[in-house]
Order: C-alpha cells, then sequence, then structure tokens
C-alpha cells in the first residue's frame, strides 16, 4: 500500500518516493535516498532553507512557553533554565522536522522524478524492445 505524504513527513521518509528513510542516525542524514536513489541535498544551501521552518517551529514552541511563564510570574533563573532545558530537548525534533517538511515542501512545489524508478522503466523497455525482436538502430 503505498504511503501518504503526511505519513512520508511524520515518519521522516523520503519526500520524491516516501518510503526510504531519510535520517541514518539521530542527527544523521542519508545523502541519497536508500530505497529510490534521490540525492537529499539538491544544491549546495539545500537545506538553508530549512532554517524557515525551524523558525516557525522556534516560534510555536517557545513563544507560548515563555508567555506563560511570564504571566504565572516565574522568576528571571528558572524562566532561563526552563527555556534552554525545553531548547535542548526540542532541538533534534526540530532540526530533522524542518528538514522533512522543507524537502517535501520542495517536492510539492518542484517535483522530481525517482532515479532508480527511471532507469527501471529504461531497462524495461529495453528488455521489452529485445525480447520482442527489434534491434538497435531498428527502432523509427
Ligand atoms: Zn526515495
Amino acid at each position: 500500500m503505498a504511503r501518504s505524504r503526511l505519513s512520508a513527513i511524520v515518519f521522516q521518509r523520503c519526500p520524491v518516493c516516501l518510503e526510504g528513510k531519510a535520517f541514518r542516525s539521530f542527527l544523521g542524514m542519508h545523502k541519497d535516498c536508500p530505497n529510490c536513489g534521490v540525492h537529499f541535498e539538491r544544491e549546495s544551501g539545500y537545506f538553508l532553507n530549512a532554517m524557515f521552518v525551524a523558525y516557525v517551529f522556534g516560534f510555536v514552541i517557545f513563544a507560548p512557553l515563555a508567555l506563560y511563564l511570564y504571566f504565572t510570574g516565574v522568576p528571571a533563573l528558572p524562566f532561563s533554565l526552563i527555556m534552554v532545558a525545553v531548547l535542548l530537548v526540542s532541538w533534534p525534533f526540530i532540526f530533522r522536522y524542518s528538514r522533512i517538511i522543507w524537502m517535501h515542501v520542495d517536492q510539492m512545489i518542484d517535483p522530481r522524478e525517482p532515479p532508480n524508478q527511471r532507469g527501471k522503466i529504461e531497462r524495461r523497455l529495453y528488455a521489452s524492445a529485445q525480447y520482442s525482436g527489434v534491434k538497435e538502430g531498428e527502432k523509427r
């Protein structure tokens, strides 16, 4: 069953085939999709745009927290410690999901085909042309 884009984002999968895992370790990304072979970093500086997603995450997480702590009268030192603790805990989440969301948004704006799939289709066409007796150079 084909995975949906939303599920691919939640489970941090490739934006092109929606199956291959994007991360190989806690913070380490695969250079290419292990399933379809697409190169994740489309051009140099590609992931700089993930910063904008990270800003949004940061704002959504930290602005309400800061307002809550402020209006409940938390003193400056615990306030700072709580903010730093939440930052440290949420940072890997923000890092991973900002990249994943950016890659999926980019794929929706400017779609790419999976390179392995393209190769498979070409090999299949070539094989079927050979099977049907058509030789190279005879094709119209
Ligand atoms: Zn893939």
